[in-house]
């Protein structure tokens, strides 16, 4: 089938799409009431600005369905080309998924199992400590809903939802007013732990300034405090906030009915990553000795959460996972794709809805650029420029219904707001699996 040949909404009809769902950011958010004029959005009711911006930038390409080393060729021909490509690879990788459904990741996993390769996602570059850290001391978790009726005690480690994450503050965490909290802001205690002063801060009661990289000897000090070790008051020298302060955040958090540390990148990508991850997990663990506790990543892009949990339900592990052995081995640094990359490791990659060659280090990116690769892009990425395979997807959540998962692991469905005449990333997946199947039974 040609491109001429799917479907499109032509029609300049005004359409209002209600309980539609904002893929921008972790956060989800599915209260969005899109006005949608033939293949536009006009109006995007209840989006912060970075939804607004994803909405009404959206629109449909004017690329090839798909593409070999840059020529249009028909849809079947560039999926006989993937399939070759990932076919003929010893160490071949599937590298991305964080803004495509669930639905698309389960296929990709797929691929990468029949093909013995190696899956990693975009979490190896943001929360891939957090990925760690919960194989290592568990996560005490909870949902967003329930932060919203019953944290009375919130703080933000080395995040800033105020920017990343507009609607955070507004939907879940500190101005809405909740079942046990009938005065919404007023009832609620807000703290932030960063080495900047950021919008964040502006919105807290308290805002606790740490020397840079000494996040971990912070959150082991609070360990400490609160299981009443005597703690050295030389802490401030080292973290930059006096012993007192700590004390009283202690007490704080312990009189607390329910709270919660919600942590971002500012602690996982600093030094120590997935000790200092560990060590907030642990403090919130410690913390349910006195009152409920829990801790919870910022995450970002929409799917990414998605991506965890399908590489986690599939493999056992959350990311850089290899299935060249025939089970999945589990090592971040050996199989994360810019160390496999930058080692120059791989012979062939397929990428899903990421542009690597945007931001991998030098010797990553040129690797990447030297391999043959397929990409799956809505738009002409970076990485799509170099692809050997390339398809043009539809955008998930605006034009593909299907599954994502919000931060707190609560899985949300997508209301598309128009057709794309572009397939979906599901769709596309798929038809490389079957042709890989066709041929791996053909050989036999
Ligand atoms: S907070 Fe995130 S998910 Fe919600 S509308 Fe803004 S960008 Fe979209």
């Amino acid at each position: 089938m040609s491109i001429a040949e799917l479907p499109v909404d032509k029609t300049d009809e005004l359409k209002i799409v209600k309980d539609a769902t904002c893929t921008f950011c972790g956060c989800v958010c599915d209260d969005m009431e899109l006005t949608v004029e033939g293949n536009k959005i006009t109006k995007a009711k209840n989006a912060c600005v970075l939804g607004k911006s994803w909405f009404f930038n959206h629109h449909i390409e004017d690329s090839p369905e798909a593409t070999i080393a840059g020529q249009p060729v028909p849809f079947e021909e560039a999926v006989e080309k993937a399939a070759d490509i990932l076919l003929a690879a010893t160490y071949p990788i599937t590298y991305g998924l964080s803004d495509t459904t669930s639905e698309a990741q389960r296929v990709a996993i797929a691929i990468t199992d029949w093909i013995g390769g190696t899956i990693d996602t975009t979490t190896s570059v943001c929360h891939g400590p957090s990925g760690m850290a919960f194989q290592g001391v568990g996560e005490v978790t909870c949902s967003l809903g329930e932060i919203k009726n019953r944290a009375d005690f919130v703080l933000f480690w080395g995040c800033n939802p105020a920017e990343g994450h507009p609607r955070h503050f507004t939907r879940y965490s500190l101005m809405p007013k909740g079942q046990f909290l009938p005065n919404g802001r007023k009832d609620r205690t807000a703290v932030l732990i960063d080495v900047r002063k950021t919008k964040t801060a502006r919105a807290m009661d308290y805002y606790l300034q740490l020397k840079p990289r000494s996040d971990f000897e912070l959150a082991w000090a609070l360990r400490g405090i609160a299981a009443g070790v005597e703690v050295d008051p030389d802490i401030e020298q080292i973290t930059g906030i006096p012993l007192d302060m700590l004390e009283d955040l202690v007490s704080k958090m312990k009189e607390a009915k329910f709270g919660v540390i919600m942590f971002g990148m500012g602690l996982t990508m600093t030094r120590g990553k997935h000790i200092n991850t560990e060590a907030v997990l642990a403090l919130a663990r410690d913390m349910n000795k006195y009152t409920r506790f829990a801790a919870k990543p910022l995450r970002g892009h929409g799917n990414v959460t998605g991506a965890d949990n399908i590489v986690a339900w599939s493999t056992g592990y959350p990311f850089g996972v290899n299935l060249n052995r025939g089970y999945p081995r589990f090592n971040p640094g050996e199989f994360t794709t810019s160390d496999t990359l930058a080692r120059g490791e791989a012979d062939a990659a397929l990428i899903i809805a990421s542009d690597p060659m945007s931001n991998f280090s030098n010797p990553a990116r040129e690797h990447l650029s030297k391999i043959p690769t397929v990409v799956l892009d809505p738009k002409l990425s970076e990485t799509a420029k170099i692809a050997t395979v390339a398809f043009t997807s539809a955008t998930y959540g605006i034009n593909t219904p299907g599954t994502v998962y919000r931060m707190d692991d609560v899985p949300i469905p997508l209301r598309p707001a128009f057709e794309s005449p572009y397939r979906s990333d599901q769709t596309i997946l798929t038809a490389i699996e079957t042709r890989i199947r066709e041929k791996q039974l053909a050989a036999l």
